[in-house]
């Protein structure tokens, strides 16, 4: 077999592609007939593709390439590490260096009393063992029947059967026979989309007192915890109204309930704080990590954990039966590690709050002008504009839900901006050290893909 690489025809890279690789939430058939961007290079916060052209990467990869593309010293970081411990396991009365130093480091970063680290893999895997961890907590506590784990609807908890459990996406329940037992969902603080009449604030707590019900409905000795993105990711950057967090905090008080929060997307930084947790207000005995806590640099996540639930889980006078192979991995630790110094030694923080945050909300806020856009938020670096056929009443269009943002998210495709859709809501990440004049091309490409979807859509009738 001849040597697949970067120089081979992008048409050639495709059919392999097609023919051998199938890829994650993909109709694959349809993609195989259009053909995949193959990206070949990264540099900054630039993509280049197999045709040689430079693409601004508005979603730093899948949330996570927080400090850009093609930096040496994570490289050489991983190269080191590869050479001097590939690999060994913690399991078995054993430990190393990087996964030591990365747990210190976390919990030196995290707030409170969040000071142990149980490594996974992934955000998913992390979630897996929060469901374990949890269940095992209460067991310990002698309230075996307290493992009901309560969540939101199109919340992205993973794809794992129970992180898309835990997760709120109907389009993944409807698929493998999930979810698994004794997940409880209630639904979310998306006002745009579900407020109706009400003040954001009133919505927000409204949405808040169905965790409540829901507790009252189940009974607080069968509800072990509730789970939460600080602000739904994948669910389309859904900034929750100020009155929501505060409210959960105090339900979850009130009934002795664990509280979850799952920061795989808003953890190191994204939302202009170390923690989303930090920008919400909000205290929680458990957060789940990835992404960012290695730029995506290496696959690593896992939970940090309070002392009170690591206490008592590590002194239960067993074991606590769960790990995975690349559990606290040294390369991946390794790599994590430099990137946590970096992003301290570079202020990228500061960067974030005092600059580009700045700069890109007066840019992202001046896209309301445009007739499709309903709504522009941003927090910290991580954003969504709502489309609409008319703005005062934040109608949805008449065509199905996703065809328009589909659309413009095509324009943006061809326009060499990576701009997420998720309905009808367009949702950008970027990397967290993207400069302002990156920021003036990403807002020029948005408005030329939103000009362009617009007369699209207007041709075709769909206004
Ligand atoms: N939780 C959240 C909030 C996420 O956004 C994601 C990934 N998008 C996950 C969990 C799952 O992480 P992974 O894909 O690394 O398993």
């Amino acid at each position: 077999m001849t040597t697949i690489t970067n120089h081979m025809p992008t048409k050639e890279l495709q059919a392999l592609d097609a023919a051998h690789h199938m890829h994650p939430f993909t109709e694959d058939a349809a993609l195989a007939k259009k053909g995949a961007r193959i990206i070949t290079r990264g540099k900054g916060v630039f993509l280049t593709d197999s045709e040689g052209n430079e693409i601004l990467d508005g979603m730093a990869g899948l949330w996570c390439v927080n400090l850009g593309y093609g930096r040496k010293e994570l490289a050489e970081v991983a190269a080191r590490q590869m050479e001097e411990l590939c690999y060994y396991n913690t399991f078995f009365q054993t430990s190393h260096v990087p996964a030591i130093a990365l747990a210190a480091k976390i919990a030196e970063l995290a707030p409170g009393d969040l000071n142990h680290v149980f490594y996974a893999g992934s955000g998913s895997e992390a979630n897996d063992t929060n469901i374990r961890l949890v269940r095992r907590y209460w067991d310990v506590k002698g309230k075996p029947e307290k493992n009901i784990i309560i969540s939101r609807k199109n919340a992205y908890h993973g794809s794992t059967m129970g992180g898309a459990s835990l997760g709120g996406m109907s389009g993944m329940h409807a698929q493998g026979g999930l979810p698994i037992p004794n997940i409880a969902h209630i639904n979310q603080p998306h006002w745009y989309a579900e407020g109706g009449d009400m003040t954001p604030e009133e919505f927000g707590l409204a949405r808040a007192r169905e965790l409540e019900a829901k507790i009252e409905e189940l009974g607080a000795d069968r509800v072990a915890a509730f789970i939460g993105e600080p602000i739904q990711g994948a669910g389309g950057v859904i900034v929750p109204p100020s009155t929501y967090w505060p409210e959960i905090q105090r339900i979850c008080d009130k009934y002795g309930i664990l509280l979850i929060a799952d920061e795989v997307i808003t953890g190191f930084g994204r939302t202009g704080n170390w923690f989303g947790s930090q920008t919400m207000g909000i205290k929680p005995h458990i957060m789940t990590i990835a992404k960012g806590l290695s730029s995506g640099y290496a696959p690593i996540g896992g939970s940090i954990i309070c002392d009170e639930v690591y206490n008592t889980v590590a002194g239960s006078g067993d074991d606590f039966n769960h790990g995975y192979t690349y559990s606290g991995h040294p390369v991946a630790s390794a790599v994590a590690l430099r990137n946590l110094e970096m992003l301290e030694e570079e202020n990228v923080l500061d960067h974030v709050r005092n600059v580009a945050h700045p700069y890109l909300m007066e840019r992202w806020q001046g896209l309301t002008d445009h007739p499709l856009v309903g709504e522009a938020k941003l927090v910290g670096l991580m954003g969504s504009i709502a489309l609409t056929p008319n703005k005062e009443t934040r109608a949805k269009f008449a065509s199905d839900a996703g065809t328009v943002g589909y659309m413009t998210r095509e324009r943006c495709f061809a326009n060499n901006l990576v701009m997420r859709h998720v309905g009808d809501r367009m949702i950008i990440s970027p990397p967290l050290v993207i400069k302002p004049s990156e920021i003036d091309i990403l807002i020029e490409r948005a408005t030329r893909s939103l000009d362009e979807a617009y007369a699209k859509i207007k041709a075709e009738g769909l206004l």
